[in-house]
């Protein structure tokens, strides 16, 4: 849940506002540790195991639970878990990414931090990207476009077998006056109902107006408890992006973002960062405080479970498919209320 207003984090009090600051602050990973302790545990330790809160620290900043005995370190179950990586890099790493208002690639980090190791560098940054999105963020409401649109695919400049075949994407912006407000982007398996529903379902607030097309996956949202706006757009006359302007201007932003940023060379299997990396800077591009998306990005890094370099780099099942199924038995659940 979001802080509330009065509790909201001050700058130069509970995050550094400037890089001379941020160096006062993280010289040491001693000093990191103790900054990441405040974000995990703010009312004190906790033990992971027993929940327990009588503790004492003992050698190599680690904790001892007074109520089982169990020794933890503030990084444990983090992203930061069991990394080679000294807290002083990653710190530097999460200040550089936060404050590239079009993200970076792995190279960029690489050179920017003198890492001998491209693999370091795109490890790092893979796992900050599992962080950038919360995994209980609100939904979105009001009026909502909702589409679907290819991503990728070699046409569109990938180089060599790190390419990707074209995936499918559906997209959901929030109408905000003219503009747009929130986004939500998810890969699916197709333009099914049975695939467009689920993401429909999760990412939106019931009652919601969702505008699409007149694509027959969408023609049972009315029996999901949400109002539905149908666009016919080839009866419309008009063209898409004039009757749906903001999924489609999405769209397009975020194709040519991972064609800018990343040269396209996406793997298929990693979409979904990249998905989850777009939509968390599309939602905070009028944040001016770059300094509060570091404080952001670091109190959801200690929230995230690790996430090994094997599963990463791919082999292990993609846990977004779980989440899919998962989406499944929840709307077989409505099926049967209703
Ligand atoms: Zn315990």
């Amino acid at each position: 849940m979001e802080p509330l207003d009065d509790a909201s984090p001050r700058p130069g009090v509970d995050y550094p506002g400037t890089w001379p600051e941020f160096l006062r602050w993280f010289g040491s990973d001693e000093s990191c540790a103790r900054y990441l302790e405040q974000l995990r545990w703010p009312k004190g330790f906790v033990c992971p195991r027993c929940s327990g809160t009588r503790a004492w620290r003992i050698a190599g900043g680690r904790w001892m639970c007074g109520g089982c005995g169990r020794q933890s370190s503030v990084t444990a179950g983090t992203i930061f878990d069991k990394t080679r990586t000294p807290l002083t890099t990653w710190f530097a790493a999460v200040w550089y990414v936060t404050n590239q208002k079009y993200g970076v690639s792995a190279l960029g980090i690489q050179r920017v931090l003198g890492f001998g190791s491209y693999e370091t560098a795109w490890t790092m940054l893979h796992k900050l990207r599992r962080a950038m999105v919360r995994p209980d963020r609100d939904r979105l409401s009001g009026v909502v476009e909702v589409d679907e649109t290819y991503v990728g695919g070699d046409e569109e400049g990938t180089r060599g077998r790190e390419t990707m075949t074209k995936s499918l994407v559906a997209v959901a912006a929030e109408e905000r006056g003219r503009g747009i407000g929130r986004i939500r982007l998810e890969r699916i398996a197709d333009a099914s109902a049975d695939s467009l529903e689920p993401f429909i379902v999760e990412l939106i607030e019931p009652g919601s107006v969702i505008h699409t097309d007149g694509w027959g996956g969408y023609a049972g949202l009315k029996d999901l408890s949400f109002q539905h706006r149908v666009t016919n757009i080839s009866r419309s006359g008009q063209p898409a992006h004039e009757v749906m302007p903001r999924v489609h201007r999405v769209a397009s932003l975020l194709k040519r973002w991972i064609l800018g940023t990343h040269q396209g060379a996406v793997r298929q299997e990693h979409l979904d960062y990249y998905l989850d990396e777009f939509t968390s800077r599309f939602n905070r591009r009028r944040s001016r405080k770059r300094g509060l998306l570091f404080y952001r990005l670091l109190e959801q890094a200690v929230d995230t479970s690790p996430a090994p370099y094997e599963r990463l780099a791919g082999g292990a099942p993609d846990p977004r498919i779980t989440r899919m199924e998962r989406r499944h038995k929840m709307l077989g659940a409505l099926d049967q209320k209703g």
